[in-house]
């Protein structure tokens, strides 16, 4: 068996595997799609003491740093079950069961798409998800932000203070986000709120995003806004599926963990997106990982 099988390859469980293996521990990696959502990214400019950087050249240095290491690394499988028994084992799609003393869950999470045409062939050029990585891009230049959630609407203040002027596009007849922020987005005046908005099409030139187009729900009327960039903040959603009435989880799909990354199950530890933790980045991710490695090691010198 495993001393600490790490679930997820993106930069919590990279870390995590790193942490454990240096522990001189027997430590493996199972990771669907080696690099996660890094592996999607382009530019990525607050990766700290790192100036500029891409997903592919983060993604090749990962890979690099954990296997200088002893550690089994299982790229393409996908696990289906976590379940305790004497071990903790993890079943594979292809049957196989891995068991281990320890587990570190860091499987991540995905952006909720609009599934609109235009969407797929204009991300990062111009259809982004992330306003923390991806505002200062649009420096100066129009945006809009589908989703008038706490999300949609954190991000339309943050890029007002960046971006020439945000458009809130909501589908609703009312702005789900707490009413402080609904508010304080209300009282900026580069920023205009839309209700009632499905947005139908992202518009582009070959290159790179020129506008979307969006039907007024009322009226039935078709609209279109001519833009830079489009945030989409319609929910980020956890790779938790395979856990549902396993381990505790919130509401919204998310591992609960305390702060030494421990789950509800015993010897069972999780990091990053697919976590309760406030802020998803790649940074905060892979601390998250070296926590949960640690305590793991240390649930296993006590057991
Ligand atoms: P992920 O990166 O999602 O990795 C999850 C890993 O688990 C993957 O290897 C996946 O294949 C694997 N996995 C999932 N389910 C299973 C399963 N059942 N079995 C086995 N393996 C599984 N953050 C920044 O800090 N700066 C940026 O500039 C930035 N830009 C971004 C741009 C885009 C387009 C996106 C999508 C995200 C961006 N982020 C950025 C956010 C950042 O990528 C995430 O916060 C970070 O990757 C989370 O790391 P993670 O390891 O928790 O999860």
């Amino acid at each position: 068996p495993y001393d600490m099988l790490v679930v997820g390859g993106g930069p919590a469980g990279s870390a995590a595997a790193i942490y454990a293996a240096r522990k001189g521990i027997r430590t493996g990696v199972v990771a669907e799609r080696f690099g996660g959502q890094v592996a999607d990214t382009m530019a990525i400019e607050n990766f700290i003491s790192v100036k500029a950087t891409d997903g592919p050249k983060l993604v090749a240095g990962l890979e690099q740093h954990v296997l200088d290491y002893d550690v089994d690394l299982m790229k393409t499988q996908k696990a289906v079950r976590v379940e305790k028994k004497d071990l903790i084992e993890v079943e594979l799609e292809n049957g196989a069961v891995l068991k281990s003393k320890s587990v570190v869950l860091a499987t991540g999470a995905r952006w909720r798409e609009m599934n609109v045409p235009g969407e797929q062939e204009y991300k990062t050029k111009g259809v982004a998800y992330c306003p923390h990585c991806d505002g200062p891009l649009f420096k100066g230049k129009k945006t809009a932000v589908i989703g008038g959630g706490n999300s949609g609407i954190e991000a339309a203040i943050d890029l007002a203070g960046i971006v020439e002027h945000v458009t809130v596009l909501e589908f609703g007849d009312k702005l789900r986000a707490d009413d402080v922020l609904v508010k304080k987005a209300e009282s900026l005046p580069n920023v205009t709120i839309i209700k009632e908005a499905m947005t139908t099409e992202v518009l582009g030139n070959g290159e790179h995003v020129t506008g979307l187009q969006y039907t007024d729900r009322k009226t039935g009327e078709s609209h279109k806004l001519d833009l830079a960039g489009i945030f989409v903040q319609i929910g980020l959603v956890p790779n938790s599926e395979f856990l549902k009435d396993t381990l505790e989880l919130t509401d919204r799909g998310e591992i609960v963990i305390d702060t030494h990354g421990r789950t509800s199950m015993d010897g069972v530890f999780a990091a990053g997106d697919v976590t309760n933790v406030p802020f998803k980045q790649i940074i905060i991710s892979m601390g998250a990982g070296a926590t949960a490695a640690l305590g793991a090691f240390d649930y296993l010198i006590r057991n």
